[in-house]
C-alpha cells in the first residue's frame, strides 16, 4: 500500500502534536491567552539545557524555578525562594509544565487571569545534571528518570545561582511538596540571595516592573461579555481550588 504525502504531513503533523503539544493542556487551560501576554508554546533551542528562576508577585509572592526538560520547563513554585545556604532547605510546590518560551516572559500578569501580578526574570543560564552526562540527550533522559523518582540532583550555572542543588519529592506532606536544597560546595553561603532583588535580563525589581510603562501586559480590556464571565469563572475556580485568594489591587 502506498501513503500519499497528504496522510505523510498528517501523521507528522499529529505526532508533532503529541510530542510538543499534550504536555502543557493544564497549562492552556487556566488561561486567556488573548488577555494575556504570557507565551503559548516554544520550542527548545541549543545543546545546553536552561533554566530560569521568576520572581512573581502574584496572590502571593514566589519564585518560579523552571528546569527545561523535553522541550518543556518543569515548575516549581517556591514561596520563600531558592537559597544559597544549605541549612535552608526550601519547600518547592510542583506545579503544571510551562511552554519553553515561558522563560523569557517577564512584565504583567492582567488582573482577572490566572496568577496576575508581577513577575520578573530573576535569574537564568544553564543546568545539567550531576552524574555525567556529556550529550543533551543523554541529560534529559537521565534527568527524567529522576524527576519520576523524585530526586534530582542538577548543577546550575546562572548568574545567582550557582553549584549543586537537590530537589527531592518530600512524602508525608501535601501531595507535589519537593524541596529545594543547596549542597554544600565552593558557592554555598549564608548571605541571603533574595537580597540580590532586580532582574538579571531588564535590571528591574518588581516595584520597578509594575511602575514600568513598557511593561508587556494585556493589550485590551474589551471582550465580548459571555467570554468575559466565563473567564472570570473559570480563574476564580482555579484559584479557589488551590486554596488562593484574589488580591485586589487597585
Ligand atoms: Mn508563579
Amino acid at each position: 500500500m502506498r501513503i500519499g504525502i497528504v496522510q505523510l504531513l498528517k501523521f507528522i503533523g499529529i505526532n508533532f502534536y503529541i510530542t510538543f503539544g499534550m504536555g502543557l493542556t493544564e497549562y492552556k487551560k487556566k488561561r486567556t491567552f488573548r488577555k494575556t501576554p504570557e507565551p503559548t508554546g516554544g520550542r527548545a533551542a541549543g545543546s545546553e539545557l536552561q533554566f530560569v528562576v521568576q520572581k512573581h508577585d502574584a496572590s502571593r509572592l514566589h519564585y518560579d524555578f523552571r528546569l527545561e526538560l523535553k522541550g518543556v520547563l518543569k515548575s516549581w513554585a517556591v514561596p520563600k525562594g531558592p537559597s544559597m545556604n544549605p541549612a535552608e532547605k526550601r519547600l518547592a510546590m510542583l506545579v503544571e509544565d510551562h511552554p519553553f518560551d515561558y522563560k523569557n516572559f517577564e512584565g504583567i500578569i492582567p488582573e482577572g487571569n490566572y496568577g496576575a501580578g508581577t513577575v520578573i526574570i530573576w535569574d537564568e543560564g544553564t543546568y545539567e545534571p550531576i552524574e555525567e552526562a556529556v550529550e543533551k540527550n543523554a541529560q534529559e533522559v537521565h534527568l527524567l528518570k529522576a524527576f519520576k523518582a523524585g530526586s534530582i540532583k542538577i548543577r546550575m550555572h546562572g548568574k545567582k545561582l550557582k553549584g549543586e542543588f537537590a530537589l527531592v519529592r518530600t512524602r508525608g506532606m501535601e501531595e507535589n511538596s519537593w524541596l529545594l536544597i543547596k549542597h554544600r560546595d565552593k558557592f554555598a553561603t549564608e548571605n541571603d540571595i533574595s537580597k540580590k532583588n532586580k532582574s538579571v535580563v531588564s535590571g528591574k525589581t518588581i516595584e520597578g516592573m509594575m511602575k514600568y510603562k513598557k511593561a508587556k501586559q494585556w493589550k485590551s480590556n474589551r471582550s465580548t461579555p459571555s467570554t468575559s464571565s466565563r473567564t472570570q469563572k473559570k480563574t476564580t475556580k482555579t484559584k479557589t481550588t488551590r486554596g488562593r485568594r484574589l488580591k485586589s489591587k487597585s
